[in-house]
């Protein structure tokens, strides 16, 4: 049931306004199954709005085996809800509650995308067998290859298509709009550039009245200038921040190796085969294998390449004692501290840091020697190893122009994913009213997370949601008058603000793509692996300074350009709540801990032979920052309130049948 536009006059402008229950922004995995989720539960007036259909993480990103991280459900696992449950809190800084949902809907939601048709392996008795990722101790994890989540945007996204849902491709979301109702504020719609009439002067500008909207937009892949997530990628969770949406641990991103120009982490088979890590001067001289700086033998050298490909993210636990993550430490080293570039080299093997010997199967210990063997990886480079251990891994690259039998792939420790975001309730409920961040812009994760869990979380976000809005908020949204006059000034804002930009085209003002590399280069620098309470806190001040001028000084030639200007904006907003996070969790004391390193002059050395400010503590589970989780919140313009509040536990939940069954019938369970 699709209502049509309304032209209507708002602000001295002529737009259409388009109505209906629920609008869902984003056409990612998250977004794609909310769609079908709330058709299922009897919910049939919704509009889909994305910038375009195809892009984002999830269908765009992927890597060696990209993981979903599920119920264990094959044969005689042993396994439950409440299992998979504690796991995921034992991450840290992770709500019970939220855990249990996650955990209770893990097979619901995993056997919806089987019946859509995701290519999950079983064995011919139906079991969806699984293996052991990170952080996962019961091989809860399956994957459908190296595109899992490419898969399961191709299913769901047929699945929509053929659902007839009302589709707005090629429209950015500029804003989301607001109104109060009994005290407290509630998402109303959103404001949107239809980036296929803004040729020819036209603004473009296309409003929603909704009496819901589904947020499901993605991590902030365009704040890092080191950064996997793909280019189309870029976030816009300061649409929800700018109208005071409270996010929790914005401090939480995971980093990892990664390959530049064509974005791709480079885990599993891309590791395993021991490439060589050369670092070069900016003009490609001066190449030296800087690895062995650090590492004093070959053996463990190799070693930990080998290991890097099971244990890609980098993790702060990890990196002493010649541990796996020292690698990505010595690799920001070299690209951010000294400015040189890093390459993977797979035409020839590591050298001995001690000039005594030449790289053999032997070099390797037993795990990573009988791996390599059993998998007939036993070719004397490592391309000839990858070939023969997994040919679409070399082919995958030769298919975007680089060919590794003879180019250098050029890497870096790249942002790929953020375990915080947007606050939900347990319906993913913001404490925006009838707002509902799901998928990666929600932060339901903390510290660590097993691997694949954000691909559940995306999943059991939406059908939570759907269940919510289509057992209590089912109602119209109200007449466009009355929602045009609510909304005008909101409106008005955008209106002007495009105005502003437009009309100062040409002239020296501050360019969109200049603001957005000095957000890149500030996060990258100050916001990643390394961290220090000096260097943040003088981030966090310069991004408001941007922020300020972003707002004010943007200009650019021409219409088309908006969409770059709103989201300039959007990312400014982002970062700078991002560092406001950062810099609390530095004032509070807060250690070393999941995929970064605060350097602490009190600390232990990360190791021996790195430059003395190398000394970190880790975070302990006593401390301060490990029991609370720190929301924050944008109050003003540029005021932003920190909150640590306390982990709330699993519940312990009795569910005794006949109790539920009976709140059940009494309409007392989606409440
Ligand atoms: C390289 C890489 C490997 C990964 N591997 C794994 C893995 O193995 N397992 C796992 O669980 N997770 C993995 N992740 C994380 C996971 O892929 C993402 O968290 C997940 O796909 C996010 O899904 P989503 O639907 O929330 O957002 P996305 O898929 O990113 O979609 C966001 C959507 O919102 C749209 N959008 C954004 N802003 C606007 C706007 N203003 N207006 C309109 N539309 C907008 C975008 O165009 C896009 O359609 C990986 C991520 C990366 C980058």
């Amino acid at each position: 049931m699709t209502r049509p536009p309304v032209n209507t006059q708002i602000a001295g402008v002529t737009l259409p306004v388009h109505s209906t229950n629920t609008l869902i922004i984003g056409s990612g995995a998250a977004a794609l199954n909310a769609a079908l989720q709330l058709l299922a539960h009897g919910q049939q007036d919704i509009m889909l709005v994305t910038q375009r259909w195809g892009a984002g993480a999830s269908n765009e990103a992927g890597s060696d085996k990209q993981t979903y991280y599920k119920l264990a459900l094959a044969h005689s696992a042993s396994d439950s809800p409440r299992q998979t449950a504690e796991d995921l809190f034992r991450g840290g800084c992770m709500h019970g509650d939220i855990a249990l949902c996650e955990a209770q809907h893990s097979a619901q939601a995993f056997y919806h995308l089987v019946s859509r048709g995701v290519p999950f392996p079983h064995d011919r008795y139906g079991a969806y067998v699984g293996y052991r990722t990170d952080h996962d101790p019961r091989g809860r994890a399956t994957s459908a290859g190296p595109l899992t989540s490419h898969l399961m945007c191709e299913c769901l996204g047929r699945a929509v298509r053929e659902a007839g849902v009302a589709l707005f491709d090629l429209h950015q979301v500029v804003a989301l709009l607001t109104c109060e109702a009994g005290g407290e504020k509630h998402v109303c719609g959103a404001v949107a550039l239809d980036q296929r009439r803004l040729a020819g002067g036209q603004s473009g500008f296309v409003v929603f009245n909704a009496a819901n909207v589904i947020l499901a937009t993605g991590g902030p892949g365009g704040m890092y200038r080191a950064s996997v997530y793909p280019e189309s990628q870029v976030g816009s969770t300061g649409l929800a921040l700018a109208i005071g949406a409270v996010a929790n641990n914005l401090t939480e991103s995971q980093f990892g190796i990664a390959s530049l120009g064509f974005r791709w982490n480079l885990s599993g088979s891309y590791q395993q085969v021991v490439p060589r890590y050369v670092s070069t001067d900016m003009s490609g001289g001066d190449a030296r294998e800087f690895l062995n700086d650090a590492f004093s033998d070959l053996r463990t050298l190799s070693g930990r390449i080998f290991r890097k490909g099971y244990e890609w993210p980098f993790d702060s636990a990890k990196a002493q004692g010649h541990g796996s993550s020292l690698i990505d430490v010595l690799v920001y080293q070299e690209t951010v501290r000294r400015g040189r570039r890093v390459y993977l080299d797979f035409t020839r093997n590591p050298s001995d840091p001690t000039g005594r010997q030449a790289w053999s199967l032997d070099c390797l210990d037993e795990e990573a020697r009988l791996y390599l063997q059993r998998s007939g990886a036993s070719g004397a480079t490592p391309v000839a190893r990858l070939r023969a251990m997994n040919d679409p891994a070399y082919e995958l690259y030769r298919g975007h122009g680089i060919d590794l039998a003879s180019d250098l792939l050029e890497v870096a420790v790249c942002a790929q994913h953020n375990n915080g975001g947007l606050v939900g309730n347990e319906w993913w409920e913001s404490n925006i009213r009838h707002l509902f961040p799901i998928g990666e812009v929600n932060g339901t994760h903390g510290v660590r997370r097993p691997g694949g869990a954000a691909l559940n979380a995306g999943q059991v976000g939406g059908l939570r949601a759907a269940m919510f809005i289509a057992r209590r908020y089912t109602q119209p949204p109200p007449g466009v008058e009355d929602f045009a006059r609510r909304t005008a000034p909101q409106i008005a804002a955008c209106l002007e603000f495009a105005d502003r930009v437009v009309g100062r085209s040409g002239g020296d003002g501050l360019q969109p793509a200049q603001a957005v590399d000095e957000i890149q280069t500030r996060m990258s620098d100050c916001a990643a692996i390394l961290r220090e309470k000096g260097t943040v806190t003088a981030a966090c001040d310069a991004a408001w300074r941007l922020y300020d001028r972003v707002r004010r000084e943007l200009a650019r030639s021409g219409t088309q350009a908006l969409p770059a200007a709103f989201s300039a904006v959007d990312l400014c907003l982002t970062h700078a709540v991002y560092l406001e996070a950062l810099r609390e969790y530095l004032e509070r004391g807060g250690q070393s801990r999941g995929s970064y390193l605060v350097l602490n002059p009190r600390g232990l050395p990360v190791d021996a032979k790195l430059d003395e400010e190398w000394r970190f503590l880790p975070a302990q589970p006593a401390d301060f920052v490990s029991q609370r989780i720190l929301e924050v919140q944008l109050t003003s313009e540029r005021q932003v309130e920190r909150r640590w509040v306390d982990v709330r536990p699993i519940p312990n939940v009795d569910g005794w049948f006949e109790t539920v069954w009976n709140d059940y019938r009494n309409d007392r369970i989606v409440c």
